[in-house]
């Protein structure tokens, strides 16, 4: 029973800490795999079930390929507790509260459950909090997708394990360079959204990623909110870095992002006209946002799934730090990494 004495102890730190801290005590934290590590083992060593460990890694699909170095996302969770009433068995509670008796009895540390004592606190349960990011993402963009079927995408169907690493604003001679070199380090291919005002003096940029198997695509010429612009000047912003592309390399882009994701009917209507594809992304790593590693995979890993189109940028630190975790993480579940083109089953290029 001295577990109960902990789970006091361990309220009582929370009280204090929050109390010290003005904050809530649990927040998401990244665990690295370790040589031996177990999914059960490491859900128990941070107090929650194993099911609560891979809802918020849903990106892991085989856990029995629980490999060194794999990135988990510890889920920010609440506790729940009970104190044991007069008459209360723990079938009873088990019932009310549907958790199952093995596991309120792990949870509490009880040998024999058919001894409970009144006043007992029963830890209940871990709730890990709802992450909202995915299903906004989902709820947001799936109308306009549905919409514009030719036209936009933010993501591709599941089908065989595939995501799409995207990189935003480049060509830039040093940063977009290091992204190249992490990319071919672990032989992964990728889409450039290249911005024309970046072309000028990095026309060997351009050509190493098309040479090592990356996708081109368009970023627009001077970066503005594309919705602001008349039909001319949107004209202008995809034709004068697709007219910079095609000097270099002879393509012709054909995907397109929107700056700052920021769409509308309009935009997407004239993109479509101009023999374009809009591509948005399902998950951002907002590394253009967070300097810190932990914080980026935090944003990434558990919204990542099948068919993911994750934004990054070339020209963050961060980015390159993070990158093979990410790559790791997912190769070692069996994911390939593809260019969007090949994700959608779409031309990179104008034919
Ligand atoms: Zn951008």
């Amino acid at each position: 029973m001295n577990m109960v004495i902990t789970i006091k102890r361990v309220s009582m730190l929370c009280i204090i800490a929050m109390y010290l801290l003005g904050t809530p005590v649990y927040a998401e934290q990244v665990h690295r795999v370790a040589a031996g590590e177990t999914l059960s083992g490491i859900a128990s060593s941070y107090g929650i079930t194993t099911d609560s460990l891979l809802g918020n890694n849903q990106y892991v699909v085989n856990p029995d390929l629980i490999h060194p170095g794999l990135v988990l996302i510890i889920p920010d969770s609440s506790r729940q507790y009970y104190v044991v009433r007069p008459g209360d068995t723990l079938s009873e509670i088990s019932q009310r509260f549907e958790v199952s008796v093995p596991i309120l009895a792990n949870l509490n540390d009880i040998e024999n459950v058919d001894l409970l004592y009144v006043g007992q606190i029963l830890l209940i349960r871990f709730q890990p909090l709802e992450r909202e990011e995915l299903a906004v993402v989902e709820n947001t963009l799936s109308p306009i997708a549905n919409r514009f079927p030719d036209t936009f995408f933010f993501r591709g169907e599941p089908d065989g394990l595939r995501v799409a690493l995207t990189f935003d604003d480049g060509p830039d001679s040093v940063e977009t360079n290091a992204v190249l070199d992490v990319l071919q380090r672990y032989g992964v291919p990728a889409t450039f959204f290249l911005l024309g005002s970046n072309i000028p003096g990095n026309a060997d940029v351009v050509e190493r990623l098309v040479a090592e198997g990356h996708t081109v695509a368009n970023h627009s010429t001077t970066h503005p909110d594309l919705r602001t612009l008349t039909e001319e000047q949107l004209r202008n912003e995809l034709l004068t870095l697709e007219n910079a592309v095609y000097d270099i390399t002879g393509l012709r882009t054909a995907l397109m992002r929107p700056t700052y994701g920021f769409i509308n009917d309009d935009v997407l209507r004239q993109v479509g006209d101009l023999g374009y594809r809009a591509i948005q992304w399902s998950v951002d790593t907002k590394d253009w946002r967070d300097i810190d590693i932990d914080q980026v995979l935090i944003n990434t890993m558990p919204n990542l799934r099948d068919g993911s189109i994750i934004l990054m940028h070339d020209h963050p630190s961060v980015t390159i730090e993070v990158l093979p975790e990410i790559i790791h993480s997912l190769k070692s579940q069996g994911y390939t990494f593809v260019t969007v083109d090949e994700l959608l089953g779409v031309n990179a290029y104008k034919q």
